[in-house]
């Protein structure tokens, strides 16, 4: 039997046990074996998850932020074009 690759935990180091494994069916694609290791110790474990959970909400809250700060800038542009144009208009038609 095929030995898991060592993996230790990245809080405390000790060697993560196997906790779960599940298949991954894509509509495309092989199937993918994932395997869920966990530190021995249930309470660092939990704190890792807390770490993990925490940084991808924090991720989540960037992307979104970065989406809106987009929409804004693009919106800003629309209207400082549209000023332009109403100004050469007005230029225009008081000639
Ligand atoms: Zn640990």
């Amino acid at each position: 039997m095929q030995k898991q690759a060592e993996s230790l935990c990245i809080r405390c180091g000790l060697e993560r046990i196997f906790a779960s494994k599940w298949v991954d069916k894509s509509a495309k694609g092989p199937a993918i074996t994932h395997t869920r290791m966990v530190c021995p110790d249930k309470k660092c474990q939990k704190i890792v998850d807390e770490q993990l959970k925490e940084r991808s909400d924090r991720l989540t809250a960037f992307r979104e932020n970065s989406q809106k700060r987009k929409e804004e800038s693009a919106k800003l542009r629309l209207e400082a074009k549209n000023a332009k144009l109403a100004k050469l208009e007005q230029a225009r038609s008081s000639v």
